[in-house]
């Protein structure tokens, strides 16, 4: 039977690597695919970021192959306006999606395109696992016309689980992120994760990194990394600093995983307003997606590494969209994909 996925086209240039995505699916195999408006979209038609009737959909599904939303037309400080964002947190928790896993290995054909010199960069492969259901983005928030607040809470059933999949993903070593100099939260995390490592993973070595430190040994020597584990904001903000080691944030696939059911694929860039409508959006870090969909979300493997080599053969044949320093439309990107596919 195929596998049925829900597709989530969304807003900006949401649309316009959905589609190429689609064409890359079909060359490796056969998908029963179903589309649902999202984010900006959905709040264009239905006043809400994700409906009951997707949220059921995408439940149902083998997996969710999402694009990217939000916009300026959506943007407002207005509490009470849905925003597109909300559909994201939505889905997260909708699919009890608490993993994201955002893998970072810059392409050998465009090591010159990062800010990074490359003797910086050569030979960075490395996982970034961050929680996803938890922490300051989900606590309470409270806000009156001078004050504001959002609760930062993290539970050991949370740290627990989190960990395991940061563990059990990695080669060598663990480096787990956190401000345990200051935060009651990653005192916790801390002993949790110290917890999860000497009963379970003796065998892979662990290390405590403080958030600023990790910020800054990102950019310094992104080699020393196999796998980074934090939570929910710290990798938020980390998982978008090492995204700028491949040279533009349009090359980063991830995934997010929930314990059992359906997890969610998606490009780590945003709908960038700023290009919509140009054609010249880049869409491997989409095509990585979905290769990392094949993979991690429908165990089909020759199908996800027929699609990256793909994506590697063009970009070494000179394949260069404008974020990469070329001027390669998004349709050209597409076609040098399905001619090595
Ligand atoms: P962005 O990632 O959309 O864009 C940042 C910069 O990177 C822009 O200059 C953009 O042109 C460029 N860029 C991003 N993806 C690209 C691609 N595939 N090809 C070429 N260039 C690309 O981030 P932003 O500008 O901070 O946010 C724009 C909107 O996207 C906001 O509404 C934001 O909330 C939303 N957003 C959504 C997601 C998501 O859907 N998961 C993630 C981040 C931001």
């Amino acid at each position: 039977m195929a596998h049925r996925i829900v597709t989530l086209p969304g807003d900006g240039i949401g649309p316009e690597i959905m589609a190429p995505a689609l064409e890359v699916l079909r060359a490796v195999g056969e998908f029963e695919l179903e589309e649902h408006p999202f984010g900006g979209a959905c709040i264009d038609l239905h006043g809400t970021a994700l409906t009951d009737e997707t949220l059921a959909a995408c439940r149902s599904a083998d997996a969710v192959l999402l694009a990217a939303v939000g916009g300026p037309k959506w943007d407002s400080t207005d509490p009470a306006r849905p925003r597109p964002e909300q559909g994201l947190l939505g889905l997260r928790k909708g699919l009890g999606l608490y993993a994201n896993l955002r893998p970072v290995k810059p392409m050998p054909a465009l090591y010159d395109a990062s800010p990074l010199r490359r003797e910086r960069i050569e030979g960075t492969d490395l996982l970034v696992v961050r929680e996803l259901t938890g922490g300051i983005y989900f606590g309470e928030k409270t806000r009156t016309a001078d004050s504001a607040s959002d609760v930062c809470a993290y539970t050991r059933e949370e740290i627990e689980r989190i960990a395991r999949v940061a563990f059990g993903a990695a080669r060598a070593r663990v480096s787990s992120v956190d401000k345990a100099n200051v935060l009651e939260t990653s005192r916790l995390w801390r002993e949790v994760v110290m917890e999860v490592h000497s009963r379970e993973f003796p065998h892979i070595e662990l290390q405590h990194v403080l958030v600023d430190n990790a910020a800054m040994q990102l950019v310094s020597s992104p080699r020393h990394f196999d796998v980074i584990l934090t939570e929910n904001m710290f990798g938020d903000i980390l998982s978008d600093e090492a995204a700028m080691l491949t040279g533009s944030i349009g090359m980063l696939p991830s995934a997010s995983i929930a314990g059992s059911g359906p997890g969610l694929f998606e490009p780590v860039h945003g709908s960038a307003p700023d290009i919509v409508g140009q054609g010249i959006a880049n869409p491997l870090a989409m095509f990585l997606s979905a290769a990392m969909m094949l993979r991690h979300g429908l165990r089909l493997e020759s199908e996800a590494t027929a699609v990256e080599s793909a994506v590697q053969r063009a970009l070494d044949g000179g394949l260069r969209t404008p974020d990469l320093g070329g001027s390669a439309s998004t349709s050209e990107a597409t076609q040098a994909v399905l001619a090595y596919l």
